[in-house]
C-alpha cells in the first residue's frame, strides 16, 4: 500500500463508469458500466505512487430518484470490485447527494476535494483533478490540483491538459504523472 500524499481525483460518471447521458443517473449497480480504460489509468496512477480517489456530484438523491445508501452500496461494490478483480484500491469516494445551490461540495465547488484532502493529509497543489465537464475543471483549480479534461476537441476549457477521449487518458498520465 502506497502512503503518499499525492492524489489524483476522478469524477464518476464518463471517467469511472460509462455516462448515463445528461440529465440521467445511475441509480442501480446493474446500470453501472466499468470502464477499462479508467482501469488502466488507475493502475498507471498507483503504479506511479499516487493516491486515487472518486469525487461525485450525485443530484438523483435530492431529487428522490435513489437514497444515499443506494449510492453509498454501489460505491462499495465499485471499490470491491476493483481491488478483487484488479488489485488496485481508491482511498476514498466522496459524494454531494445535493441540489444545486445548497451545499459547498457540489462541483464546480472544490469543497469533495478539501474535505477528501483534509481526511487523508493530502498535498492538493501535487495532485490532480481528472474529469469530462468543465465543472470538474473548474472544482480542481479551485482546489489547487491540475487537471485534465477528457473531452472533444470542440469545448474551450481551462484545464492544463486535455485529452479527447478516455482511451488516450493512460498515456497522457503515463507522461505527466
Ligand atoms: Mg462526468
Ligand atoms: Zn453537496
Amino acid at each position: 500500500m502506497h502512503t503518499s500524499n499525492r492524489c489524483v481525483f476522478f469524477d464518476r460518471d464518463g471517467i469511472v463508469n460509462v455516462s448515463p447521458g445528461p440529465g440521467n443517473y445511475v441509480t442501480r449497480w446493474e446500470d453501472f458500466h466499468l470502464l477499462p480504460e479508467f482501469v488502466e489509468a488507475l493502475r498507471i496512477v498507483r503504479a506511479r505512487g499516487y493516491q486515487a480517489a472518486i469525487v461525485t456530484n450525485q443530484r438523483a438523491v435530492a431529487r428522490g430518484l435513489v437514497s444515499l445508501a443506494e449510492v453509498e452500496a454501489m460505491h462499495r461494490r465499485l471499490r470491491d470490485l476493483l481491488l478483487k478483480s484488479y488489485s488496485l484500491d481508491l482511498l476514498d469516494v466522496a459524494c454531494c447527494p445535493h441540489d444545486k445551490g445548497v451545499c459547498d461540495c457540489r462541483k464546480p465547488s472544490p469543497g469533495m476535494l478539501l474535505a477528501t484532502a483534509a481526511r487523508h493529509g493530502l498535498d492538493l497543489a501535487a495532485s490532480w483533478m481528472v474529469g469530462d465537464a468543465e465543472t470538474d475543471i473548474e472544482a480542481g483549480r479551485r482546489a489547487g490540483c491540475r487537471t485534465i479534461l477528457v473531452k472533444d476537441a470542440e469545448a474551450i476549457s481551462k484545464a492544463d491538459w486535455r485529452v479527447t477521449a478516455m482511451k488516450d487518458l493512460p498515456a497522457l498520465l503515463e507522461r505527466v504523472l
